[in-house]
């Protein structure tokens, strides 16, 4: 018996239903006693036919006796079964089962009432309600049927009956061979269920107050053990580590507040003072800055780079895209000019003559700043002494990918992380739990409120107008298509036809652009450059545009299929505009129709704070994708919700932590099972973790 076994061997589940277990991602048998309901359901209290109406879309539970039974064979292959039954409260009602041709013989030959659990549909050509039946039970004499049932995700010919059969056989089976990885003292300290216990319940529950202290139990485990590895990085990164010491006094930096063209708000001295504070310890800084899109980020990071540069070392500055990477290239330069610092770029579209130059330079040290893409990553990158990293918009590249940067100083470099993303709070407290902060709160002065619209797709001309009103101002325009993997060609080809319809039928009299992905590097770059210099006044472009580009004139951003992008990308993408004393206007062009996207074009509307809009977001779309905390290589949460479970959140910190205080490497044989647990959830970071 091997709890770690594959799933195929369980009892009951076999070759034929395995790959449909891990199309669910339950790979073991372990993994089935860690897949819980998504939903349960009180068979001691169920609702009646008359209350179908109320229910649309939602799930019901009904108790009946079958009237009569059909069935259609619509097209080869698909059956539907339907069935009217008499509620016990007396009306008719119909409830449908889709390709279960079983069903219709079950039924018929049934006497007994059974319950019916499904979503209410409304079927329009029969104009009348109907349960499309998700569960249905047959109340037979004897049985005890009125209880707490759970309901699990399913897969293609997987049904709820089957999947509960499989559970209550691993239950069975191999329940008592699951081993709690808190010691005693631990979960009575925490007043914390057994994990046994508390898997049982999650399948089966007792009874409301039960199921809630197996809850718990599983939020906290969801929790600990990501605090448990941001306390290990932590106190590995706060233990006598030797770093770098940079004395912030300099020419260099000097050389920099003389030749910046505007005062830095005060927001952005005291994150520089944070951020020297921290190089002048002897220990290496680890510090996020976050900064609405415009606040000003990137003098933050050429300060610190000189400060660097000023101590004999190296710095480096990454940026997700090539055109962020030029973008900065150019403004920094352009910044420096006449002051004696050596900056190249390194992109990854350089042929390997120009990258071979830049690799020399730097390890030779010939070169001071370098700015590039992924391309600083490569294994042939290397430094004669690098003494500072900075990541820019940080959440585009994982915990692996900021690592590597890190090891490409011989000591132990100081660290710079960026972002325009806020993240929200809880998830800082989760995932970030070892970064320093700094918050820039304050956008530089005369800057106005981006003001936000919603706008119809019949709308269009009137849009067109008032751009044509902006460009009259000599400001300038964007537009933006979504693109999206699945249908490139599509969307591309929507960006192909308006840029052509706008230039020869709307603004044959302004220069217009185009911007998409399948564009060469050059011409990328030729167009924005265009497009900076004011060569185009109007830029039809795809996403490339998303992140980092700073056009000052740019007034104008109109969003065409709106409901196709998710809000950070959104704030992300109204953030090119507003980057100057101009008024900007950000028009979403969309037809909004499920709830979600409703919502999050009214969060739009209603506010240009990218910390409420990041909240939001986190609502909306959970912390699985936000700020690509999946490639983070931190472990998953399995059950905890980071906005309702912030308490047990804050509770598994304090314990994590203390613990990790006590014993910082696990050395001791109770925590040994806490460490292998983990190992196990944790994958890539482990080496992170334990070995680095
Ligand atoms: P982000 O935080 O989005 O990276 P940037 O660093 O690109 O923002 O700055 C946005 C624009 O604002 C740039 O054109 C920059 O030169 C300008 N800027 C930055 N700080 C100030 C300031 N204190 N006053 C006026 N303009 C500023
Ligand atoms: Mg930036």
């Amino acid at each position: 018996m091997d709890i770690n076994a594959d799933i195929q061997y369980l009892k009951g589940v076999g070759p034929r239903l395995a790959p449909r277990l891990h199309k669910l991602g339950v790979k073991r048998i372990i993994d089935i006693l860690n897949f819980f309901p998504y939903r349960y359901e009180d068979r001691r209290r169920c609702q009646t036919a008359n209350q179908l109406s109320d229910y649309l879309d939602k799930n019901i539970l009904l108790k009946g006796t079958v009237v009569k039974v059909e069935m259609q064979n619509p097209r080869p292959r698909f059956y539907i079964v339907r069935a009217q039954l008499r509620c016990y409260s007396g009306q008719l009602f119909w409830a449908v089962w889709f390709n279960q041709q079983y069903v219709e013989k079950l039924l018929k030959k049934n006497a007994y009432p059974l319950f019916i659990s499904g979503k209410v549909t409304h079927n329009d050509y029969k104009k009348s309600y109907e349960v499309n039946v998700e569960d249905y039970e047959i109340i037979t004499p004897g049985r005890e049927v009125e209880k707490i049932v759970p309901f699990y995700h399913l897969t293609e010919g997987l049904y709820q009956k089957k999947i509960r059969e499989i559970i209550q056989q691993a239950l069975t089976d191999y329940l008592p061979l699951l081993g709690d990885p808190y010691d005693v003292d631990l979960r009575i300290a925490q007043n914390l269920m057994t994990l046994r216990d508390a898997v049982k319940e999650m399948h089966q529950p007792g009874g409301r107050e039960t199921w809630k202290s197996a809850h718990h139990r599983l939020v906290f485990d969801d929790f600990f053990y990501v605090q448990l590895a941001m306390a290990l990085r932590s106190h590995r990164n706060s233990e006598a580590v030797p770093g770098i010491s940079f004395n912030s006094a300099g020419e260099l930096v000097k050389k920099f507040y003389e030749h910046l063209p505007y005062k830095l708000t005060v927001a952005q001295q005291r994150v520089i003072a944070e951020i020297l504070a921290d190089m002048a310890v002897p220990k290496p800084m680890n510090r996020m800055v976050q900064g609405d899109v415009g606040s000003g980020k990137t003098d933050l990071a050429l300060v610190a780079m000189l400060c660097a540069v000023q101590n004999g070392y190296q710095a480096a500055f990454m940026a997700p895209t090539t055109v962020l990477a030029e973008q900065h290239y150019i403004k920094i330069s352009s910044r420096l000019e006449g002051v004696p610092v050596r900056i190249r770029l390194v992109l990854g579209k350089h042929t390997v003559a120009q990258k071979k130059g830049i690799y020399k330079d730097l390890q030779e040290h010939k070169c001071d700043i370098v700015i590039g893409t992924h391309a600083l990553i490569q294994e042939n990158v290397k430094f004669a002494k690098l003494g500072l990293a900075v990541i820019d918009e940080q959440h585009r590249f994982g915990v692996i990918q900021r690592q590597i940067l890190k090891s490409k100083g011989e000591e132990n470099i100081d660290i710079l992380l960026l972002t325009a993303t806020p993240i929200p709070r809880t998830l800082a407290l989760t995932f970030y739990g070892d970064l320093q902060k700094s918050i820039i709160d304050e956008m530089p002065p005369g800057r106005l409120e981006i003001k936000t619209y919603q706008a119809k797709p019949a709308e269009q001309n009137r849009l067109y107008e008032f751009c044509r009103q902006e460009l009259r101002k000599d400001n300038q325009v964007y537009i933006v298509y979504p693109l999206i993997e699945e249908s490139e060609k599509i969307d591309l080809q929507a960006a192909v036809e308006s840029y052509e319809f706008i230039s020869k039928n709307i603004f044959p009299e302004y220069k217009v652009g185009l911007l998409h992905g399948r564009l060469k590097e050059e011409e990328k770059e030729k167009v924005l450059a265009d497009f900076r210099r004011k060569e185009l006044k109007i830029l039809v472009s795809t996403t490339v545009i998303e992140v980092g580009v700073d056009v000052p004139d740019a007034t104008v951003m109109i969003i065409e299929n709106a409901v196709r992008f998710g809000l950070s990308q959104l704030h992300q993408l109204r953030g090119r505009v507003g980057r100057s004393a101009k008024q900007a206007y950000c028009f979403l062009v969309a037809e909004a129709k499920s709830p979600e996207s409703k919502k999050r074009l009214q969060t739009m509307v209603s506010t240009n704070d990218g910390f409420k809009i990041a909240e939001a977001d986190l609502e909306l779309r959970g912390p699985g994708d936000f700020l690509g905390v999946r490639q983070s290589g931190l472990p998953e949460l399995r059950v905890a919700d980071l906005i309702k479970d912030e308490k047990v959140l804050k509770e598994a910190k304090n314990c994590a932590f203390t613990l990790i205080a006590h014993d910082p490497l696990l050395h001791l044989d109770k925590h040994k099972p806490l460490k292998q647990e983990l190992l196990k959830r944790t994958n890539t970071l482990v080496d992170y973790i334990f070995l680095n």
